[in-house]
């Protein structure tokens, strides 16, 4: 099976947005979506939706590094970008371990120099009614998609600050705004990865920093695969059954592509979007409207 990453770098070859150079394979892009050069950290940058999200920004010109606990799936990644003309670091780093975070600023910052744009996506979920969750499990989960974004914004922004200009996007997800079941962890710490984007926006507004988040819904990615696959072991019915569960839970009646993840980050932390923050953006079809 095609791996989201291929996947996502297949699409736009099929539609049109990078092609194959006469020379050496090279592959580029040759869309009208706006080019900058900025340098941006995707944390989870090796899989999902954060390489969709990596790939799309160097694809637009930016130096990008991407980080995630196992280095050999991020030099995979890495190494899939790259093929495509872009400049991409692969650098490994636990992002609920402060004192990696603050080697992985000095090791970008040595290399590149600061960076301007930070995508807090590195995150786990594991369903599990709240009865059955251990305390293991909820820790876990409130430490990476809460505190590792935290973490991250402590390393980061004050670099940002001094220049006057950065960008800092979070990636929630719909359970940041409303409750769902058997998720009570992973809901927390969404709601808190939510509360942080917008006091934080409050506090960097005037200071050249904008901080949003994006609220995707249901995405066609290995982990979606992987959590029907263990509803269907549950419920004796077929993982096509339940993507088509998920995919109905969304007015469209479809799961989200990772690369309209990719494509609201990239417009939400270019240069012209100076005056959105504070703001978390639904990608779901439809299935929240708050
Ligand atoms: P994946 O499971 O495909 O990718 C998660 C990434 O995070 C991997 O690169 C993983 O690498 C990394 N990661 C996990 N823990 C850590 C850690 N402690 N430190 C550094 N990196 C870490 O997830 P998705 O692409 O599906 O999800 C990405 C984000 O989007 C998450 O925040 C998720 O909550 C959110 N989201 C996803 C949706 C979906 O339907 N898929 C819907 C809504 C939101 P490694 O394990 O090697 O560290």
């Amino acid at each position: 099976m095609e791996d989201p990453l291929s996947k996502y770098l297949n699409h736009h070859k099929r539609h049109g947005r990078l092609y194959f150079g006469p020379s050496q394979g090279i592959c580029y892009a040759r869309s009208m979506s706006a080019r900058f050069d900025k340098i941006v950290l995707v944390t989870g940058g090796s899989s999902g939706i954060g390489a969709a999200i990596a790939s799309e920004f160097a694809r637009r010109g930016c130096r990008v590094a991407i980080t995630a606990r196992d280095l050999t799936r991020l030099g995979t990644a890495a190494d899939k970008m790259v093929q495509n003309g872009a400049q991409v670091r692969a650098i490994a780093c636990d992002v609920t371990r402060r004192e990696q975070v603050r080697r992985l600023r000095d090791s970008i910052r040595e290399f590149w120099g600061d960076v301007q744009i930070l995508v807090n996506n590195a995150g786990i979920a594991r369903a599990v009614s709240f009865a059955d969750m251990t305390d293991e499990t909820w820790d876990q989960t409130l430490d990476t998609n809460l505190t590792g974004a935290y973490n991250c914004c402590k390393a980061f922004l004050p670099a940002m600050v001094k220049v006057k200009w950065g960008r800092i996007l979070n990636i929630a997800s719909t359970t940041a705004k409303v409750g769902y079941s058997h998720v009570t962890a992973y809901t927390a710490s969404k709601h808190g990865l939510l509360g942080l984007t917008r006091s934080l926006a409050l506090e960097t507004a005037r200071q050249g920093v904008t901080v949003n988040a994006i609220c995707p819904g249901y995405v066609d990615d290995e982990r979606t695969r992987e959590n029907a696959r263990v509803m269907a072991e549950k419920t004796g019915k077929s993982v096509d059954d339940i993507l088509r569960l998920f995919a109905a839970s969304a007015p469209q009646n479809r799961l989200i592509a990772a690369g309209e993840v990719a494509d609201l980050a990239c417009l939400i932390a270019s240069p012209e979007m100076s005056g959105m923050t504070g703001q978390a953006i639904n990608v779901d079809g439809g299935a929240v409207m708050v």
